[in-house]
C-alpha cells in the first residue's frame, strides 16, 4: 500500500509512525484532504456505484465501491476522500 499524499508505504512509514486510515491514504495525511460529499448510489449494468460531489468545486462524479479510498476530483484535480456514507 502506498499513500497517495505523502508517499509513505509499508516499508517506509512517516517520521513518527503512522498507520493506514484508507487503502491510499494514512493517519498522518487523514486531516489534509476535505471528504467528499455522498450524494447517493448509482446501478449501471449490475455494478454498485456511489456518486460524490466534490466539497471544492462542486463537480459530481461515480466512484466503484471497491475503489473507495483517496481520488483526484476530475474538476479541480485537488485530493478528496471518498466514503460510503455509514448505515
Ligand atoms: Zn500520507
Ligand atoms: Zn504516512
Ligand atoms: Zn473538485
Amino acid at each position: 500500500m502506498k499513500c497517495q499524499i505523502c508517499g509513505c508505504t509499508d516499508d517506509k512509514a512517516c517520521p513518527g509512525g503512522c498507520t493506514w486510515i484508507l487503502p491510499n491514504l494514512c493517519s498522518n495525511c487523514e486531516n489534509k484532504v476535505p471528504l467528499a460529499i455522498y450524494v447517493g448510489p448509482t446501478y449501471i449494468r449490475g455494478v454498485d456505484k456511489f456518486r460524490f460531489e466534490c466539497p471544492s468545486c462542486k463537480h459530481r462524479f461515480n466512484r466503484v465501491e471497491k475503489n473507495l479510498g483517496i481520488t483526484k476530483c476530475p474538476g479541480c484535480k485537488n485530493y478528496i476522500k471518498c466514503l460510503k456514507k455509514k448505515g
